[in-house]
């Protein structure tokens, strides 16, 4: 089973979406398990204060080391055992999350992720701890929990036996540097928009060219980065 443990100050926006669908059933399933720590446990004041003004002054607050490190310590028995579950805060200023990541991530036993809020946490907690930062993008948000769910859902879609045959990942965009070709299904005509008529002709070879055609066309358009690594390795094949 894949373990997932994640510190948010806001433990009950999970599951969230993690509970629904194909998602929801691998969790049913024991394919993977949540766990969810609220580093306020970890307080012994009265206000269960896990923050404090940043140091040097500007605006915000920051979650404070003694708390995070306490409930860090909580997600291992053996901080050793990081290498099996690495340890994550979601964060702008991390590494884009790209699939081969989540791939990556996939292959491990679990993951354990750390939700910040307000301006982030205590440089100390990623030194001290040798966090890896990640980013969901180039945008902020308010604080971690939507970016632990969408790195969780995008790993446990890769544990074998959550997705069936017919939801299968391996045709999908990323895979081979490659986005994907166009979907469609009936009705065949819908606003006087025909499905392109290769797709009907039930020759697998000439739709295979057409689809391989259209992800080449997209990529180059839409993506020029992962076109580039796409050429290069073309070109390296031959
Ligand atoms: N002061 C931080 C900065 O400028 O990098 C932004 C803090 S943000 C308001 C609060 C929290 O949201 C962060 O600590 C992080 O956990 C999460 N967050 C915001 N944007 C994110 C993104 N693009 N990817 C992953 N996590 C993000």
């Amino acid at each position: 089973m894949y373990k997932v443990k994640i510190i948010s100050i806001f433990p009950d926006s999970f599951p969230g979406i993690l509970g629904q669908g194909v998602i929801g059933k691998a969790h049913s399933k024991k394919i993977w398990s949540l766990k969810t720590i609220d580093p306020r446990k970890y307080t012994k004041d009265k206000h269960k204060k896990i923050d404090d003004t940043t140091a040097g002054g500007g605006p915000g607050m920051i979650f404070k080391p003694d708390i995070m490190g306490k409930a860090i310590d909580a997600c291992y028995r053996n901080i050793k055992s990081k290498e099996k579950y690495p340890l994550i805060y979601l964060s702008p200023r991390g590494k884009p999350l790209t699939q081969k990541k989540v791939s990556k991530l996939s292959k491990m036993k679990g993951i354990n992720l750390l939700c910040g809020r307000y301006e982030g946490i205590d440089q100390r907690l990623l030194d001290y701890y040798e966090i890896e930062e990640l980013s969901i993008g180039d945008y902020i948000l308010a604080g971690g929990e939507l970016a632990a769910q969408v790195l969780v859902e995008s790993i446990v879609r890769l544990l074998p036996g959550t997705l069936g045959h017919s939801e299968s990942s391996e045709m999908e965009s990323f895979n081979n540097d490659l986005l994907e070709y166009p979907q469609y299904t009936r009705p065949k005509t819908w606003k006087n928009i025909t499905i392109p008529d290769v797709l009907l002709s039930g020759n697998h070879k000439n739709i295979s060219k057409w689809r391989l055609d259209m992800s080449e066309k997209i990529t180059k358009k839409m993506r020029p980065d992962i076109w580039k690594n796409y050429k290069k390795n073309k070109t390296s094949k031959k």
